[in-house]
């Protein structure tokens, strides 16, 4: 099964995919976490994108498909994957089901987590200073949240017309997200 996780920076994305790893033996394909580990390393790829990361604003779309291409076999061997931060583009999207496509494959499922705004700046707030992520400031995460809005956030219709969209309520504590989440999953 193939899931994207769907919703704004902060709403809880990566913490509820790590969960599913251990209890769905899924992989969790982050492009985020992608992009920082070759920030970390040094590589061409980390020093042309850390600039654009530090402010929040998106990566270009060929950088982040050919990652997430170059991780699909390992999803294929582990009956699975988790889509976490990626699509955030139509294009991406598009390039996403092409992929899984030629597999064999496709999306099953998107579970966006809806969250409002204002709590979510809230909940974030306060955080900033512990998180050690350049892009976790005001600033950058007020852009990172108009990306969502305009360039992620219009591909809920998309999936909607595929019938693969579930919406849930992010705003609860990470055990009733998770509880929504696996009920839509298993649809219980
Ligand atoms: P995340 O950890 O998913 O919040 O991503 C952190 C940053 O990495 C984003 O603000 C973008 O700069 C970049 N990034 C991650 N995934 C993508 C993506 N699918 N498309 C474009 N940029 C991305």
């Amino acid at each position: 099964m193939n899931v994207i996780l769907f919703g704004p920076p902060a709403a809880g994305k990566g913490t509820q995919a790590k969960r599913l790893v251990e209890s769905r033996h899924m992989v969790q394909l982050s492009t985020g976490d992608m992009l920082r580990a070759a920030i970390a390393s040094g590589s061409e790829l980390g020093q042309r994108v850390a600039g654009i990361m530090q402010r929040g604003e998106l990566v270009s779309d060929d950088i982040v498909v050919e990652l997430i291409e170059s991780r699909l076999p390992e999803a294929d061997a582990a009956g699975g994957a988790i889509f976490d931060g990626f699509p955030r583009t139509l294009a991406q999207a598009e390039a996403l089901d092409a992929m899984l496509k030629g597999r064999g494959s496709q999306i099953d499922r998107v579970l966006r987590l809806k969250v409002d705004d204002a709590a979510l700046m809230q909940r974030v707030a306060g955080r900033f200073a512990e998180s050690g992520r350049p892009d976790d400031n005001p600033e950058s995460f007020k852009v990172r949240l108009a990306a969502y809005n305009t360039q992620t956030a219009p591909l809920l219709p998309y999936y909607e017309r595929q019938g693969k969209l579930v919406e849930l309520d992010g705003m609860g504590s990470i055990d009733e997200v998770a509880a929504a989440i696996d009920k839509a999953l298993d649809g219980k």
